[in-house]
């Protein structure tokens, strides 16, 4: 029997079921089971928002083991494919949190380990990767096919960045395929390997060659998506153009051009349940725009915590952020000197670079009574940092779309950013002529310098001593819409236009 629907999450009343979808949404990381960054985050919260507005979605992922440990009951279907000998097994399960249906790859060799999706414990890539993203790849494509006796065939399939990138590519082979969209979540990141691993891949050879994926000489996953994908999308409007010009496009500026009547950027939410003041069951007190009392004592929380001095006048500065250049870190460390006479705290949480962490520890020693730093991953710190900091600093090279300034935007404490990618379409600046005062929610600032950082960080500084202009600027950004309805909305249209164009082979 075919099954009607695999969602059963509450029909909403935006529920259309006209352009209701059948969706196998794919990503190699789903919070809260797997995340390492923005795209587990999008993939734990994207998925629902469409099912709330009708789609029938299934969620896809690898098996890795710390993800089944926080899964619930799994069941394993009968159909098993076969890698190199070994079992290619399928794991139906629930999502925590949202109870979406999510189909998991479990392939012993490849996914069974602890730690990080991508990096094994020397913080290396896994050397193994190509051949652990192919064959999620080639399973996924299996089950787009249905041809795992699901007796479930998605219309639509949604790919997220390279570790998923070659499914559009392996559909693209098939006859009556389903429509596929790829979504590049960070351009910079494009899965790219030596031939030699080719033999391992045993990939098709139509899809080989310059036209295909081959990328200098070597192989990218990424292409797959780009050039196969019926439609491509990224996560800002922003973004989307910057990656057609050579300063952003990583080399592939040519292909995105290419593809340019197919790419659209379609802005990311956030998870409002996850990330809201009144409720975060993370942090030391609730508040809303009305009463900002709790910040307060989450700031003075926070200091005790880190170890800072308990005042309530200086502001405290923050950064949440993978500690690597495109974040822009080695401007906040080379700002620091300056910034701390402002009479502010610093507060940064994040691990990356070690010469950066080792740059941030230095900082946080020479300056205890100022500087407080935690190198690592911590879920829990994260929300009471942005909490209990003031203003949230993130001076990006380039931000595809970035969440950590609309988490921080949502609880009241203003962001420094620079005028790039998502940042660009979601901060207004204090001070931008045509910026009506009452619209204005962060700091924005467009070099990638230390003097222009330094310049927003003053600029905030001064701001934060003028109360009344301070809270407005903290109101206008807790009002804003951060839902993910309007971008799903975006992304079924999306949908819709790919089955439409899809091209059949
Ligand atoms: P990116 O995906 O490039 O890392 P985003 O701003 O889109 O950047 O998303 C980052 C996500 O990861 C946010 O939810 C942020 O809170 C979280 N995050 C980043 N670094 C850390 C850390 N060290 N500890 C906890 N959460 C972190």
């Amino acid at each position: 029997m075919k099954h009607d629907k695999l969602t059963t999450a509450p029909a909403s009343p935006a529920e259309d079921t006209d352009l209701s979808t059948r969706v196998l949404f794919v990503s190699s990381e789903v919070s809260p089971v797997m995340k390492t960054g923005g795209l587990g985050e999008v993939a734990g919260s994207l998925p629902a928002a469409l099912a709330e507005l009708g789609d029938d979605v299934l969620v896809m992922m690898p098996a890795y083991r710390d993800a089944l440990e926080r899964m619930g009951p799994v069941e394993k279907l009968p159909v098993a494919l076969d890698h190199f000998g070994e079992p290619v097994e399928f794991l139906k399960g629930r999502l925590p949190r949202n109870d979406l249906p999510v189909l998991l790859v479990a392939i012993e060799s490849l996914f069974d380990r602890p730690g990080n999706p991508y990096l094994g414990p020397d913080g290396e890539s896994w050397p193994d990767n190509a051949d652990r993203f192919c064959a999620f790849a080639r399973a996924v494509a299996e089950v787009a096919m249905d041809r795992v006796g699901m007796d479930w065939q998605p219309e639509l399939v949604h790919c997220n960045d390279w570790q998923s990138a070659l499914v559009p590519a392996l559909l693209a082979q098939e006859e009556d395929r389903p429509a596929t969209m790829f979504t590049i979540h960070n351009l910079a990141y494009q899965g790219v390997f030596p031939t030699d691993v080719l033999d391992l891949l045993q990939l098709p050879e139509s899809i080989l060659g310059m036209d295909g994926l081959e990328f200098h000489g070597q192989i990218s996953f990424m292409k797959g998506g780009l050039l196969y994908a019926d439609r491509v999308t990224t996560v800002s409007a922003t973004y989307a153009r910057e990656i057609q010009t050579e300063e952003y496009g990583c080399g592939l500026d040519g292909v995105l051009t290419q593809r340019a009547e197919h790419l659209s950027g379609i802005l990311n939410g956030i998870d409002i349940h996850v990330w809201d003041p009144a409720s975060d069951p993370k942090i030391a007190a609730h508040y809303d725009r009305e009463d900002l009392d709790g910040k307060q004592m989450n700031k003075q929380a926070l200091q005790k915590e880190m170890g800072l001095p308990e005042v309530a006048d200086v502001p405290i500065y923050s950064m949440i952020a993978r500690l690597i250049e495109q974040k822009g870190i080695d401007l906040v460390i080379d700002a620091v000197p300056s910034l701390l006479k402002l009479q502010v705290q610093l507060v940064i949480l994040g691990d990356g670079e070690a010469r950066f962490e080792q740059a941030l520890r230095d900082l946080a020693e020479e300056h205890p009574e100022q500087v407080a730093v935690y190198i690592g991953y911590n879920e829990g710190l994260a929300h009471r940092i942005t909490a209990g900091s003031d203003v949230f600093l993130m001076p990006s090279r380039f931000e595809p779309c970035g969440l950590t300034q609309m988490h921080c935007m949502r609880y009241g404490t203003p962001p420094i950013v620079r005028a790039t990618g998502g940042l660009a379409d979601t901060v207004r600046d204090v001070g931008m002529v045509d910026i009506d005062p009452l619209q204005a929610n962060g700091f924005v600032f467009e070099d990638a310098s230390v003097d222009a950082l330094l310049h927003a960080m003053g600029h905030a500084r001064v701001i934060y001593d003028q109360p009344e202009r301070w809270r407005t600027l903290q109101q206008v950004g807790m009002d804003g819409d951060y839902t993910w309805l309007a971008s799903a909305i975006a992304y079924r249209m999306s949908y819709q236009q790919a089955i439409a164009e899809r091209t059949v082979s």
